[in-house]
């Protein structure tokens, strides 16, 4: 078998399987190798946004996706918060985005992992080994020397770079010596997965209760997670016992559910890896960040990461950007992750009042927040609060680079499918170019680069964003993030 690869990718999880999916599309050589046999059975992490599902767009899978991603419809709470008696106390509607998709949606990871897993095989540069546990790995001047284990032999191989995605605790990381920093809860949490079939409850429940802060929400096909924290003293086995969980849901909710699909002790963390990143080796996914759960941002953040660094990776191997390109990964994809950490562990003290007057002005403060419009648009958990927006990195400053470009249909289509996996420019304000536009254009054609005109009657698609009384030309680039913006000349015609 071949041993020599541009990309090898340690964790065939999520986070790897889309990274080796989106590098495949580049025509990369890879190879991803995962110590477990196979994939997991059951569903593990459960919310996604916009941003993610538009990432399994360009990977062109979507409609094999859809069984196993759900959403609640626009105008229908997506998640409400509500007092131990089960008072609402604020809801977070389901609502459109400007970028192709709904604002969140549940997933089944299991599912979406067979599907990615099954995706690569038209890709005859990829390969995919279960049952190979990397043991070491060594970068000598441009390579990566790698050492995986398999039914007590050993295999060599080599690449240009290598990406951990091999989760919390990753032997990447710690190879590296990179440090993580953040905390570990005291308080562990059961989590359920049960099958419930009359599915009347499509919002997600969050009981911000001091005596037993608890969540459920419906996933696709017949699933609702369930989760309850442990108390001081409280022995796991306990909980781990089919009629406790019963007894729990009984009390805490109205659903009736059918079978224990899996249940499981977790303890969260927050913790942030003080680098992304030595040499030719990244981390990406779990392996950077443990994020807590309370703000739906674990899973949301990994596929962020791979959707970032993918093309920084597949345009240095195929020298098209110097590698210098490679530092803007860590300089846009940290910050950001910081900010979705803190979000989330306060998002978490919300959730978990320590005692019953904490509770209740906690849950005073929320009604307070969500009835004033002002100071719910600042703290919602949506849009704008969660999206990332790159201040420096892989960006020509000025104007909106940095931002996350919009994904309006036009003609039908949506425009990602018109801008393809490359950088694309896109012109707003006419046809006619002056000297300096032509050259523009001219440079990211000879790149590949396809050129959209917006016609002035889809321009108001885009006026969330854009001061439509102004021509605009901007570069995308292929993680669907503004690289340059120019403000074009008026139209003198
Ligand atoms: C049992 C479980 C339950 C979870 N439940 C939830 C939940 O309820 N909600 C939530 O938001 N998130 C949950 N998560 C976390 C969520 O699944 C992750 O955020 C998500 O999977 C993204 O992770 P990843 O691909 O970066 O890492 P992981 O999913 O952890 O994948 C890492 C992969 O790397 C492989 N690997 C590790 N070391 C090596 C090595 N040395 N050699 C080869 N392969 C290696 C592992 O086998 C694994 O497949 C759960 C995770 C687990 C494991």
């Amino acid at each position: 078998m071949k041993n020599n690869f541009d990309v090898i990718i340690v964790g065939g999880d999520i986070i790897g399987l889309t990274l080796a999916n989106l590098m495949a599309m580049d025509n990369i050589s890879i190879l991803v190798l995962d110590k477990k046999y196979n994939l997991y059975h059951s569903p593990r992490a459960v919310s996604v946004d916009y941003e993610n599902i538009r990432v399994w767009q360009t990977l062109g899978i979507l409609n094999k996706l859809y069984p196993f991603i759900q959403s609640c419809e626009k105008g229908k709470d997506l998640v409400t918060y509500k007092s131990a008696s089960g008072k609402t106390l604020t809801a977070l509607q389901q609502h459109d985005t400007n970028y192709g998709y709904l604002q969140g949606y549940s997933l089944l990871q299991h599912e979406v992992e067979k599907v990615l897993k099954r995706n690569l095989r038209k890709y005859p540069k990829v390969t995919v080994l279960f049952n190979h546990n990397v043991s070491s790995f060594k970068e000598i001047n441009d390579n990566v020397f790698v050492k995986s284990n398999s039914n007590g032999e050993t295999f060599n191989y080599k690449c240009k770079y290598m990406v951990g995605c091999d989760g919390e605790d990753s032997l990447v990381r710690r190879t590296l010596g990179i440090d993580m920093k953040g905390f570990t809860y005291k308080n562990p949490w059961l989590l359920i997965d049960a099958i419930e079939k009359s599915k009347k409850l499509k919002t997600c429940e969050v009981f911000c209760d001091y005596k037993r802060p608890n969540l459920n929400l419906p996933l696709a096909k017949h699933f609702r997670r369930f989760e309850f924290m442990l108390k001081k003293g409280e022995k796991e086995e306990d909980f781990l016992k089919d009629e406790k969980i019963e007894h729990l849901i009984c009390k805490h909710t109205n659903i009736k559910i059918e079978e224990i699909e899996r249940k499981m002790i977790d303890v969260f963390e927050a913790r942030l890896a003080k680098k992304y990143s030595k040499g030719r080796v990244f981390l990406a996914g779990d392996s950077a960040h443990i994020i807590p759960p309370f703000g739906g941002q674990a899973l949301s953040s990994g596929l962020r990461d791979v959707s970032n660094l993918s093309w920084k990776l597949s345009s240095v191997i195929r020298n098209k950007w110097d590698k210098s390109i490679l530092k803007t990964y860590e300089q846009e994809r940290r910050p950001h992750q910081k900010k979705m950490n803190r979000l989330s562990v306060i998002l978490g003290l919300i959730f978990m009042p320590k005692n019953a007057l904490q509770m209740y002005l906690q849950n005073g403060l929320l009604y307070l927040v969500s009835n004033v419009p002002y100071l719910k648009k600042k703290f919602e958990v949506r849009g704008e609060n969660l999206q990332p927006v790159y201040k420096k990195g892989a960006i020509r400053k000025g104007n909106l680079a940095g931002h996350f470009f919009p994904q309006p249909v036009i003609n039908g289509e949506k425009l990602d499918y018109a801008l393809g996996y490359n950088f694309a420019v896109v012109i707003f304000g006419g046809e006619g170019l002056n000297e300096r536009e032509l050259d523009e254009v001219e440079f990211y054609k000879r790149k590949g680069s396809n050129i959209v005109f917006i016609s002035p009657e889809h321009e108001k698609e885009f006026k969330d964003l854009l001061d439509l009384s102004l021509r605009h030309f901007i570069v995308v680039r292929p993680d669907r993030f503004i690289y340059k913006h120019l403000i074009r000349e008026k139209d003198l015609t």
